[in-house]
């Protein structure tokens, strides 16, 4: 196993606070990994500055295949990478192996062709005498912060559009997962120049802290909660860095009375539990018009109670655990407070599941409204909520009621009424007759206080670089 941080071309331990990684399924400690001294932190952004220099310098094809050799590398690894992402976040082994390592490595190969067809506003003379042209440069340092939902997912959504346009980064993983960082830190020093990216680990209090608040850095690209989101942006205002937030969500779904209601209940079965629900998109705020209500909460209840998790063989799970006893336990407290409410039913779940590790059981909560708490924040657990409407614009009205705007879905027959609904819900993203499917080519990101970065496609390499303008004057 990798357990050295990457400095320049260095591979080194941090010299501060050990931290234990635990393996969820267990709770047993896999090992404990020191963190970045506040000289590591220096001596990585040093790197990142050195090798902007040449990095920022090289051509769009040069870096495009750079990034084609990483997703290769990554592919030929695809066991060793799944292995250790299922063992760090306590995925089903399957789950990493068959969706998320082929989208990761399909992420840097799209930003690999991305980053060779960029488009722009023509060259021409604007005023006379004088041609102006536009340019996209790369914007400096970057200093990448992920969470541990998706801890190698979410490093090449931040590593691919950084490094094709021309930046150089330093990324530190969440303290809680940083497995697969530093085998892919390995990977990146046999395959980039020296600097292009560091891996540096610790707590967000503590190495995040300093990252975000280093006058050398440029960027900073995180995702994480949104109080953490706030907390970049108090850091950034010192020195006016650039910004790239992507923080929570708690996505509404309108289920209307005419949609396939078959396919909306296997729809939620899966994209509201995908991750044991630790998944800022998940389908977890449902809207059921009342015509239907009854029966879709029948069939989801038993659909979601026929959901696979905590069995031996790994090979036969749907959904993981929580990540840690914490979040386990934040999870257990919003699904006991809302059944301190009469008027909302715990339909299955609702219980801590099994002696080890941090499971809990897939759980629906039926009969909510919308001042409840939890429809109103962010469980980040295997947990979804269903409100019954009789007038639908009660419906898109109580979806736009939120402090987040990551993404919705809307389930109807009559694709003009799910295109008039999307074209009013504020959020970055909306579904129809589908939730949760994400594609490079597309944009993910937010509105609100889910943040407003842009993750994949070529609007992340516009977030990435700096627009500018150059005029000649003919003479
Ligand atoms: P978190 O905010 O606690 O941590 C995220 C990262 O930020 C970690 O690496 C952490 O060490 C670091 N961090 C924490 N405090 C910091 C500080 N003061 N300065 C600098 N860095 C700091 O979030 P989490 O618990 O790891 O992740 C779960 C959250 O992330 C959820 O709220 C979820 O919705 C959100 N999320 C959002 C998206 C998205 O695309 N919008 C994707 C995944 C997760």
């Amino acid at each position: 196993m990798d357990t050295q941080m990457l400095i320049g071309s260095r591979f080194e331990a941090g010299t501060e606070t050990e931290e234990r990684v635990l393996n969820p399924k267990t709770g047993e400690a896999v090992l404990s990994l020191p963190e970045a001294s506040l000289g590591q932190i220096d001596a990585a952004v040093d790197a990142a500055e050195k090798a902007f220099k040449s990095w920022s310098q090289t051509t769009p094809s040069q870096r495009s295949t750079y990034l084609l050799k990483i997703a290769d590398a990554i592919e030929r690894d695809a066991q060793g990478f799944a292995a250790l992402e299922a063992l760090n976040c306590g995925k089903p082994i399957n789950a990493v192996l068959n969706d998320e390592i082929p989208a990761i490595v399909d992420c840097y190969r799209f930003f690999a062709g991305a980053v060779r067809n960029l488009h722009g506003p023509v060259a021409g003379e604007y005023l006379p005498g004088h041609t102006s042209m536009i340019r996209r440069d790369p914007i400096g340092i970057v200093g990448s912060i992920a969470p541990w939902n998706y801890p190698m997912m979410m490093m090449a959504w931040k590593l691919a559009p950084a490094i094709s346009g021309g930046n150089t980064v330093v990324f530190k993983p969440s303290e809680q997962t940083p497995l697969t960082a530093l085998k892919m830190a390995k990977l990146l020093a046999d395959v980039l120049p020296e600097g292009v990216v560091n891996v540096i680990l610790g707590r967000g209090e503590s190495v995040g802290n300093a990252l975000i608040n280093h006058p050398k850095i440029s960027m900073v690209s995180i995702t994480g909660d949104v109080a953490t989101g706030k907390k970049v942006l108090q850091a950034a205002a010192k020195t006016v860095k650039r910004t790239h937030l992507e923080l929570g969500g708690k996505a509404p779904v309108i289920v209307f009375d005419d949609a396939d209601i078959d396919a909306v209940v296997s729809g939620i079965r899966t994209f509201g539990y995908y991750n044991a629900g630790q998944d800022c998109t998940a389908a977890c705020r449902i809207y059921a018009d009342a015509k239907v209500y009854d029966n879709f909460v029948a069939d989801l209840t038993s659909a979601v109670s026929s959901i696979k998790f905590n069995l031996a063989d790994d090979t036969e799970n749907e959904i993981g655990p929580l990540i840690s006893k914490r979040q386990r336990d934040r999870v257990e407290s919003f699904v006991t407070r809302a059944a301190e409410h009469k008027h909302m039913e715990i339909t299955t779940g609702g219980k801590i599941s099994g002696e080890r590790g941090f499971f809990y059981a897939p759980t629906v909560v039926a009969g909510a409204t919308q001042d409840d708490e939890i429809v109103r924040r962010e469980v980040f657990g295997p947990v979804v909520s269903v409100t019954r409407f009789t007038n639908p614009d009660d419906a898109v009205t109580w979806a736009n009621d939120s402090d987040y705007g990551l993404a919705s879905s809307v389930w109807t027959k009559d694709i003009s009424r799910g295109m008039q609904t999307a074209a009013r819900l504020q959020y970055g993203c909306t579904w129809i007759n589908t939730h949760f499917m994400l594609v490079n080519e597309m944009p993910h990101g937010g509105l609100k206080q889910s943040g407003y970065g842009k993750d994949m496609s070529v609007y992340a390499i516009e977030d990435y670089t700096a627009v500018r303008h150059v005029m000649i004057n003919h003479g």
